[in-house]
């Protein structure tokens, strides 16, 4: 053991990290907020193994390898200039390309995207294919833009992103309001700027390089790694009443395949209000949900004025608590954006009989709001493992771009299946191992640090 390792336990070594990296990133809650709670699980990994500390692993780790920002400046439709910012943050490569979705939304800034690379390099660990991590975005807004204004702010984004990225360098996918059609244009731009046809975006469309199933992936996988939990307990997901909050690509898909496990979710969501349809969201009614989101781009709301007996409520900015989440319910779905669940819901969803959560979206629960699922001992899905199993499908998309080939979507699928049930036993065996059985953030954090660190300790100093 080292001379540093036997100064200090794990614990204090991790306190004293969180506050030096707290220190050096001001004014980025959302970076400290994912640094410390993916630290605080590590203590017990330092204190067995000293050569991560002597080799500063963490330390490196909570330093992205490269930031990237850049002006965008695109024309609307009347002829008016705007610009926005540009971001993509190469936070790890020990085990691959850089991988991970570009954002498009007015919150995004640079402490958001450095939380979600440093989410997704544990993530991407976790999948057990050979993907770095990487996040970007841009404050851009496509919400009541024309698709000519989105497509000019693509083009134009991409103009100087082309620089950075590569089929063996990087390798960004979509994620909040980056969806088929921005994949698209991005794509063209890089194909035109690059002269070459390359699988260096994922999410494409399935004519021209896109994966099977990959759309479905990551609500898909978040049903299949509950499935797992409660698998686990010799239970099932059959008659399960469920909140899914979002309407985006997570969301819809999320409800999909509940329904082809004969649960029942009841909620939807955006960033107006949400729907509570107690009999049951069908597959006739979320083909609503397809056609209302993502041809017409219309707010849920609609989806209670169509349909009878749904309730809308609309969400009060100024209130403490979303009363989605204190809905009656077995199981909670996540799939909005971060920080959705904060103490007030976690207590609500506890009181109301949830004791299953599976996150969808990144990061949805806050630290004080993941301790009490911690304490009540339900079964609780962080997202780095939970949502995996869209990250992961891109990753079969490259391979299939590799092969020039296409998979069947039951092959497609099986695979997706199975790496979802892999995440599970990995971030099981590990919370065992280290002494918390049940915890699913010490597993998934600890499971996915230790195949980077191992990488980057045998890699040398860079
Ligand atoms: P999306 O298709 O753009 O949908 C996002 C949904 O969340 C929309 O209903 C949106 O409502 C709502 N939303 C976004 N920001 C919000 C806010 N600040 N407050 C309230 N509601 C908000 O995005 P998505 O791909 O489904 O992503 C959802 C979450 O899953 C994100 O956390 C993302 O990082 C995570 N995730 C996505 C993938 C993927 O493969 N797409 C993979 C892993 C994790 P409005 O329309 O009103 O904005």
């Amino acid at each position: 053991m080292s001379s540093t390792a036997t100064r200090e336990s794990g614990s204090s070594y991790v306190k004293e990290l969180i506050s030096q990296t707290v220190a050096r990133n001001p004014g980025e809650p959302e970076f400290h907020q994912a640094i410390q709670e993916v630290l605080e699980s590590l203590a017990p990994v330092l204190d067995r193994r000293p050569e991560y500390r002597t080799a500063r692993i963490l330390e490196r780790m909570v330093e992205p390898e490269r930031v990237i920002m850049f002006r965008v400046p695109w024309q609307d439709d009347r002829g008016q200039f705007h610009i926005n910012k540009g971001y993509r943050i190469q936070m790890n490569s020990a085990l691959g390309p850089y991988k991970g979705g570009l954002r498009f939304h007015p919150s995004v800034n640079l402490g958001i995207l450095k939380f979600l690379a440093f989410e997704q390099v544990l993530k991407n660990s976790l999948t057990t294919l050979m993907m770095g991590g990487g996040k970007g975005g841009s404050d851009f807004d496509p919400k009541g833009k024309s698709d000519n204004e989105v497509m000019r702010f693509c083009q134009s984004f991409m103009t100087e992103l082309a620089r950075h990225i590569g089929p063996d360098t990087d390798v960004p996918a979509g994620d909040i309001g980056v969806g088929g059609r921005e994949i698209g244009y991005l794509f063209g731009q890089y194909k035109r700027l690059r002269n070459e046809f390359t699988g260096v975006l994922t999410g494409k469309g399935l004519n021209w390089g896109g994966s099977l199933i990959r759309p479905e992936a990551t609500g898909y996988g978040a049903v299949y790694f509950a499935a797992e939990m409660l698998g686990a307990r010799g239970e099932s997901l059959v008659g399960k009443v469920c909140l899914v909050s979002g309407s985006g690509n997570v969301a819809q898909y999320t409800v999909e395949k509940l329904i082809q496990l004969a649960a029942r979710p009841v909620t939807l969501s955006d960033s107006d209000g949400f729907i509570y349809d107690a009999s049951g969201i069908t597959l006739d009614k979320l083909q609503f949900v397809f056609e209302l989101k993502n041809v017409r781009r219309g707010r849920i709301k609609e989806y209670a004025e169509h349909f009878p007996g749904v309730v809308y409520t609309p969400i009060d900015p100024k209130a403490d608590h979303n009363p989605l989440w204190a809905l009656k319910a077995h199981c909670a779905f996540p799939s909005a954006t971060q920080n959705e669940i904060g103490a007030a819901d976690a207590r609500n969803l506890l009181k109301s009989g949830v004791y299953v959560v599976s996150e969808g979206a990144n990061m949805p629960t806050s630290l004080e709001a993941v301790n009490l699922f911690v304490d009540a001992g339900i079964l609780y899905a962080p997202g780095k493992a939970s949502n995996a199993g869209g990250v992961a499908t891109s990753g079969l998309e490259m391979m299939q771009n590799s092969q020039r080939m296409t998979w069947a979507r039951g092959e497609v699928d099986a695979r997706l299946h199975t790496i979802m049930k892999s995440i599970h036993k990995a971030c099981w065996d590990t919370a065992a191992l280290f002494g918390t059985p049940g915890n699913y953030v010490n597993g998934a954090n600890i499971a996915g640090f230790m195949k980077v660190a191992d990488a980057m300790m045998d890699q040398g100093l860079v």
